[in-house]
């Protein structure tokens, strides 16, 4: 009883572009099929230790390549977990991640629309790299604990076939039917006996389970005599001295646990020897995975015990915001059945963790100075993770804040480290400026940042949603406080002493403000908490600050977006004392006359300055619509 059943909408646009993939490694096929079943093969070991009750021979657990050269097919075969019918639908028909939608769209968009092979690879397409040598991929499976296996086939077009057949052996066999146009072609020769040995030498050697080619010889006798040979070596890569392994394994290594097929950015091997030993093997990627910032996007820590695998995923092992480094931990101490509930209390794991951030986090430091482009490339696509760090891990806070990139006034195109903005800090300058919000040109255009300019003050653009969070958690670096430049008083001249003359000026100017500060505050009260002259604008009238502890608007709009209950925050409105608006103002309302208007068109444009949203914006269109119709 065959049913024909269609993949699901994504995956059959994956596939597509995998069977017209102009990707120019075809071998590595061979490399996912194999990781596929190593990873078949620990699940159901782990199984059988965490079920006693489970039906499984794990005595001999091994992979097995057979070739039929006639019949031009390679087989990949396992006796490990296995799959059900339902997985085989929902794992091989179907590609429940989200963001795949949005994967596809990217790789529609590249140029010639047959996908770009680094983002399929960020991707990890795994089984369906198979259809790029195949035209047809039969896989057989049956369930550790089931009696019914099933047999799927496909040639990779929209529809596969799905039967239950009996008499299975447990695990999973996968059979590539090789293309016909590709025999002629010796590399692409699946079948071989030298191609097969070479491609499992190369991605492959490290896996830890043995991988058997089974080869047919003609004897002496002219009889046929089949032998076994295992082809990999299955030395934990990360057991050797980093002085015995070369460049290449390391890569593969990575590509084996990462599912990425981009090569990584940067290697980090270590060891630790005493009390608690250990090995640690880490790799920072070249590329963000594309669902970095999605809630069930994979994350990369492996954990072993004495060579043996434990888990995926080991988020004791790595806090959060560095979710996007790979690698192996491979502890000698513990005991091969921990729990991750018993792991995360370790406290030799804690310490083991504490290592292990610190020592991702000063060789990122150290690419700054030592391969700057790396570091470049890493912060482009790691920054915003590594910025909640700043939230989730304040022992790390000052290292952290060492690797902080971020746009600022210095330079239109390249971003300023926090420590090259404080060396560039003019002299009497005490504080690390900087403003937060939705775009770089919003920020530049704001009226806040007119005094910083004509005074020469570098300010810090953050444009970051998580920039919002961590700038009002973190009060300063290096000894230097951060502040924003829409947020509480500013006085640059802080520091110049002032003569009496200017002090005299000033208090001249409170005086004659005095009135119209106050009249403004009462006609304002429902939108501002208070009204005052600003030292911070030259050309604009009036702008909108927050007290130095409130929340920004960008963060009261975000925390709404989640559904949190915040109160709304009532800033603070500056008028520019020098400005013709602010004067003939003053002079107006000291003559009596009512101008509510002209304080409500104030407000108004200073919050649409700021980017803004006006409360009644048709209110506020009529205003200055009359305002301007009596000034023509
Ligand atoms: P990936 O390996 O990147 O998750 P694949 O498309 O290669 O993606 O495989 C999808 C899923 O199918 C795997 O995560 C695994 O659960 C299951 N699978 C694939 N091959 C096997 C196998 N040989 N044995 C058991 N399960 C398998």
């Amino acid at each position: 009883m065959s049913e024909t059943l269609e993949f699901q909408a994504e995956a059959r646009q994956l596939l597509q572009l995998m069977v017209h993939s102009i990707y120019s490694n075809k071998d590595v096929f061979l490399r996912e099929l194999i990781s596929n079943a190593s990873d078949a093969l620990d699940k159901l070991r782990i199984a059988s230790l965490v079920d006693k009750d489970l039906d499984a021979d794990t005595t001999d657990l091994h992979i097995a390549l057979e070739t039929d050269r006639s019949a031009r097919t390679l087989s990949v075969r396992d006796n490990g977990i296995g799959m059900s019918r339902e997985d085989v639908v929902g794992l091989i028909g179907t590609i429940a991640r989200s963001g795949t939608a949005e994967l596809l769209r990217k790789l529609k968009e590249t140029q010639d629309g047959t996908g770009s092979p680094e983002l399929i690879g960020q991707f990890g397409v795994g089984f369906y790299a198979t259809f790029m040598v195949a035209d047809k991929v039969t896989l057989t499976t049956r369930r550790a604990g089931e009696s019914t296996g099933t047999r799927w086939e496909s040639a990779g077009e929209g529809t596969y076939t799905i039967e239950e057949v009996e008499g299975l052996p447990p695990g999973t066999t996968v059979t590539v039917h090789l293309k016909p146009e590709d025999a002629e072609d010796k590399l692409f020769d699946y079948t071989a006996e030298w191609k097969i040995r070479e491609i499992v030498k190369r991605y492959s050697d490290f896996i830890s389970w043995p991988i058997r080619l089974t080869t047919e010889r003609v004897g002496e006798d002219e009889a046929v005599v089949s032998e076994i040979q295992t082809l990999n070596s299955m030395k934990a890569l990360w057991a050797r001295p980093r002085a015995e392994v070369d460049e290449a394994e390391y890569v593969e290594f990575y590509k084996h646990i990462s599912h990425d097929w981009a090569e990584p950015l940067e290697t980090v091997h270590m060891r630790a020897e005493g009390t608690f030993e250990y090995e640690a093997l880490l790799f920072l990627p070249t590329h963000a995975p594309f669902d970095l910032h999605m809630r069930d996007g994979r994350r990369g820590v492996q954990l072993y015990v004495k060579r043996v695998f434990i888990m995926d995923d080991c988020e004791a092992l790595m806090p959060h915001y560095l979710r996007f480094v790979k690698g192996v931990v491979d502890a000698h101490d513990l005991s091969l059945n921990i729990s991750r509930e018993i792991l995360q209390q370790d406290r030799q794991i804690q310490s083991v963790r504490r290592k292990l951030v610190k020592k991702i986090l000063t060789t990122v430091r150290d690419l700054m100075t030592a391969a700057p482009e790396k570091y470049t490339t890493f912060w482009t696509e790691f920054g915003r993770a590594v910025k909640e760090g700043l939230l989730e891990d304040p022992d790390n806070r000052e290292l952290i804040l060492d690797l902080v990139s971020a746009a600022s006034t210095h330079d239109a195109d390249a971003p300023t480290t926090l420590r090259a903005y404080v060396e560039r800090m003019k002299d009497g300058q005490k504080d690390i400026y900087y403003m937060t919000g939705d775009s770089r040109s919003m920020i530049e255009n704001s009226p806040h940042m007119e005094a910083f300019r004509s005074k020469g003050f570098e300010v810090l653009i953050l444009t970051d949603p998580i920039d919002e969070v961590w700038v009002d958690q973190v009060m300063q670096y290096d000894g230097k406080p951060l502040q924003s430049i829409a947020k509480g008083q500013v006085d640059l001249d802080a520091g110049a002493e002032k003569s009496e003359a200017e002090k005299q000026e000033e208090e001249t100017q409170r005086e004659h403000f005095g009135p119209l500060l106050g009249w403004l505050g009462e006609t304002l009260a429902d939108q501002v908490k208070e009204v005052r002259l600003s030292a911070r604008l030259t050309t604009s009238p009036a702008c909108i600050v927050g007290d130095t502890m409130d929340m920004t608007p960008t963060l009261e709009k975000m925390y709404r977006a989640m559904g949190q209950e915040v109160p709304h925050v009532k800033r603070i409105l500056e008028i520019n004392p020098e400005h013709p608006l602010v004067l003939r103002l003053q002079a107006a309302q000291a003559a009596g006359k009512d101008e509510t208007e002209v304080a409500e068109l104030l407000y108004g444009t200073a919050l649409l300055a700021e980017g803004g949203e006006l409360a009644d914006p048709a209110r506020f269109a009529r205003l200055l619509a009359d305002r301007l119709a009596t000034t023509l």
